[in-house]
């Protein structure tokens, strides 16, 4: 059989299923706040064009508008000032052989439910590879926090002090890109950084770092605590927005049973 006859009686068969890893687009889903001197991210928005009536007798259908960064979302390496001089840095450009690859998850549930700031460090990444092998080059990394089943404030975590989040350090950063060569990093939180990024050195090194680099960034991903470690493979094609800097989009995975 050829690998797509195979994958296509797998599916059937259900030896290999569909994980979804999306929130649902809702106007009270929580969008990033920067402080306020700063443009701002719109919250998902929608009105209803018709529904079987005067409007439209025999048809529902809806505007909606809503920022590239909001909801369940991918970012571009244009996303970044490091990144806005690269080529095919803009969500229309990027090659699409990068919205379908094998996803590395690094299970950080317990380090976030005791330590809401943790930092991913190289070290546990390396205790990861000594158990599942080493990240391989092409791969999408995800950091599993559990943040996903948070809701309403609890998500963003705000305090006077800015947000409260898991995220990744700069030198982990700094290690998944220029040594394991990743094609993106995804998280479960509002951002790829911290919520205490702008603290680190560079400030929001994931986004500077892996945008720089001309590396991908996903965003309220959600259900990564049903994915193997290794093993399952990532599709998320972002909207191909014209010079998108990102966009919302549907993120999910084939996982072998
Ligand atoms: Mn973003």
């Amino acid at each position: 059989m050829s690998v797509l006859t195979e994958l296509a009686a797998s599916l059937a068969s259900g030896a290999v299923k569909t994980v979804d890893l999306t929130h649902t687009l809702d106007p009270d889903f929580p969008v990033m706040i920067l402080p306020p001197e700063f443009g701002q991210c719109a919250r998902f928005r929608v009105e209803e064009v018709s529904r079987y009536d005067e409007r439209g007798p025999g048809w529902y259908w809806r505007n909606f508008s809503c920022g590239e960064h909001t909801g369940t979302h991918f970012d571009a390496p244009i996303h970044w000032i490091s990144g806005r001089d690269l080529p095919n840095a803009t969500v229309d450009a990027i090659p699409v052989s990068a919205f379908v690859g094998p996803v590395c998850v690094i299970d950080c549930a317990g380090e976030a439910a005791e330590d809401e700031d943790y930092l991913l460090e190289v070290e546990t990444i390396e205790a990861w590879e000594a158990i599942h092998g080493e990240i391989p080059a092409g791969a999408w990394v995800l950091m599993r926090t559990d943040w996903s089943k948070r809701s309403g404030a609890e998500y963003l975590n705000m305090r006077e002090d800015g947000a409260h989040s898991p995220g990744p350090s700069a030198q982990t950063i700094r290690f998944l890109v220029e040594t394991r060569d990743i094609l993106g990093f995804g998280t479960e939180t509002v951002g790829t950084d911290a919520g205490q990024g702008a603290h680190l050195s560079p400030p929001y090194p994931a986004h500077y770092i892996l945008h720089g680099a001309g590396k991908l960034g996903l965003q309220c991903l959600a259900n990564l605590d049903q994915l193997p470690a290794t093993g399952a493979i990532l599709i998320c094609p972002p909207l191909k927005i014209k010079h998108g800097s990102g966009s919302p989009l549907r993120v999910m995975a084939l996982v072998e049973e």
